[in-house]
This record gives structure tokens, sequence and C-alpha cells, in this order.
């Protein structure tokens, strides 16, 4: 399903409709770029705002709750998130530049998922709460105190920032399984 959808998504950069609406193909495991640190954005300007638009299509499209630039292969400090649920409005949001300033002893553990690593989950603890401060869309220096869902989601995106995976995080086992798999794969993508 996510192969198809990986593929039609290739093929559909030919496609000028496409291309109007922006929607960006994604990184895939075990794909070095990202392993990459992305770098700060210095100036929030039409161009990281458009980017920010395209990431927060791709991550509508995917469909998925989390994204970062590193994903559709720009290695810049910036990423969406959108973590209302299904019969709520959509609450995008965008996060520049973003640093956990706290975290909480207390931890909690979802199963994550990544729209790098397609139909692979795993359970992952890390701290309940966090304290992220980012700059926003308009340019301001923002702080928020997230927890629950979105606490998950932005520690396991700023992760993608620094080049570290969600199976960073589950045992070594686990995680050479899943990337001898998305390897073998990738290979026979590429034949
Ligand atoms: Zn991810």
């Amino acid at each position: 399903m996510t192969d198809l959808a990986y593929l039609s998504c290739s093929i559909g950069k030919k496609d000028a409709l496409w291309e109007a609406m922006t929607i960006k193909p994604l990184i895939i495991l075990p794909d070095p770029v990202l392993r990459q640190v992305s770098k700060p954005v210095e100036q929030v300007d039409s161009e990281i705002t458009r980017l920010a638009d395209d990431m927060l299509e791709t991550m509508y499209d995917a469909p998925g709750i989390g994204l970062a630039a590193i994903q559709i292969g720009v290695p810049r400090r910036l990423l969406v998130i959108d973590v209302s649920k299904e019969d709520e409005e959509n609450k995008p949001m965008v996060f520049i530049n973003p640093e956990i300033v706290g975290a909480s002893d207390e931890r909690s553990t979802y199963e994550e998922g990544c729209l790098s690593i397609p139909d692979y989950y795993a359970e992952v603890e890390r701290p309940a709460m966090v304290a992220v401060s980012y700059v926003d869309r308009e340019g301001k220096q923002q702080t928020i105190q997230a927890d629950g869902l979105l606490a998950t989601c932005l520690q396991h995106e700023i992760d993608h920032l620094n080049g570290v995976l969600f199976i960073d995080h589950i045992s070594r086992l686990k995680r050479e399984m899943v990337i001898k798999k998305f390897t073998k794969a990738a290979r026979s993508r590429a034949v």
C-alpha cells in the first residue's frame, strides 16, 4: 500500500497537476540522507513558508501526523505536525529551529511509526512532557509545553533534525532486522 503510494508519487512528479499540488517524494530508509544533521533556518522568508506548506501537503497526503524537512530531502531545522483527531478540524503546526529546553522525569510509551519507514511500528519510551522553544511561521520566538501524543511527536521529529530515527530507540536486534528488510526492498525497487 505504502510502496504503491510512493511509486505513484514518483511517477506523478512528471505530471503538471501533481507539481501544482506540491506533494514531495518521501526519503525512505536506508537512504543516508536521513542521517544528515539539518542546519538552522536563518530567516523565515517566503522560501521557508513555502517549504512548510509543501511539507504539510506531503504529510496530509501520506497521511502522517508529523514530518521533518529532511524527510523530503531538505536539511533544514523545520518540521510540521498535526495531531488533531480524525473528527476534528486540521490543526497544522509549524516549528522552525525547535529545541527541547525541558523534559519530565515521567516517561510514556507510544507505538511509533515513520513516513520514512513505512508500515513498521514499534513501542518507544520517551519523556512524557517536554518544553520546546521554536520560531513560528511568522518568525516569532515561542515556547510550548507539550504532553501526550504531541510531546512524543515533537521528540520524534526533532530527532530527525539530528539524523536520529525512532528505530535508534529500539533494540539493536530489531533495528538491524528493519534496516535489512528496507535495504532489500530498496534494492528490488532499483531493479
Ligand atoms: Zn519519522
